[in-house]
């Protein structure tokens, strides 16, 4: 039994490192990361092209963690693999992915690979957390990985629906827990132009955060000081909207 750690930020990541430290006090822990930054690369799966696990030797580095792998595909790669392979044959206690660069707060939620990882542990029926933390401050990760030793093992007591997970968000210096459900933060989509050095065109995609303080959301709740846990799960249906298509249409 072991617990499978994972991230976006790939390897050399403080919050993984972070994480690395304060879990290995609770279970066996068991690590496969992206070699490089994945973030933003949501639920992608490498499927044109084989996949190379490599098994990191730098255990000073690692805090004595002994089984950490790099993978060179995405973080979803990364869980398939760390299950189905690494930990084959073996019971996953709980996935725990990040902690992340940066709040996954509202629409992130769709973009993040960071996210996309914990939703892929649930997918295969383990219990799965996606953390993320307000990366202004360095002590933060240190936070935010004690919180979750002593939260992990009562939630693990208690479990979660099927399909379901969850979304944890840490700010800086917290003065409690929301439970909250997904708020509402898009971006603008702008897109930037630049002119290469041959003068032909090429593009940045960007844009500027657009949210709303709706309360008990996630974003709210983070405004406010407050660590966000949002539970998720895979079914996007709008419900609302299925059952006005089907008065409109049968
Ligand atoms: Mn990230």
């Amino acid at each position: 039994m072991a617990i499978l750690l994972t991230n976006d930020d790939g390897i050399h990541s403080e919050g993984l490192l972070a994480l690395i430290k304060k879990l290995k006090d609770i279970d066996e822990l068991v690590v496969v990361a992206p070699d490089s930054d994945r973030s933003s690369i949501a639920h992608a799966i490498t499927l044109r092209r084989p996949l190379r696990l490599n098994r990191v030797s730098d255990l000073v580095l690692l805090d004595g963690c002994e089984e950490v792998y790099t993978c060179d595909g995405t973080p979803v790669d990364c869980v398939i693999l760390g299950v189905s392979e690494v930990l084959k044959g073996k019971e996953v206690r709980a996935i725990v992915s990040g902690i992340n660069r940066g709040l996954n707060l509202g629409i992130d939620i769709i973009y993040s690979g960071t996210v996309a990882a914990a939703m892929e542990g649930a997918l295969l029926g383990i219990t799965s957390v996606a953390i993320s933390a307000d990366s202004s401050d360095k002590t933060i990760f240190e936070e935010a990985a004690s919180f979750i030793k002593d939260f992990l093992p009562e939630l693990l007591k208690k479990g979660l629906p099927g399909h379901t997970f969850l979304n944890i968000n840490y700010p800086r210096n917290p003065r409690g827990i929301k439970f909250t459900r997904q708020g509402y933060r898009v971006y603008s989509g702008r897109v930037l132009r630049y002119e290469d050095p041959w003068g032909r065109s090429c593009y940045w995609i960007s844009g500027d955060v657009i949210e709303k303080l709706e309360y008990e959301s996630d974003i709210w709740a983070v405004s406010n000081g407050y660590i966000s846990i949002t539970p998720l799960h895979v079914d996007l249906t709008n419900h609302d909207c299925l059952n006005s298509l089907r008065e409109w249409f049968m």
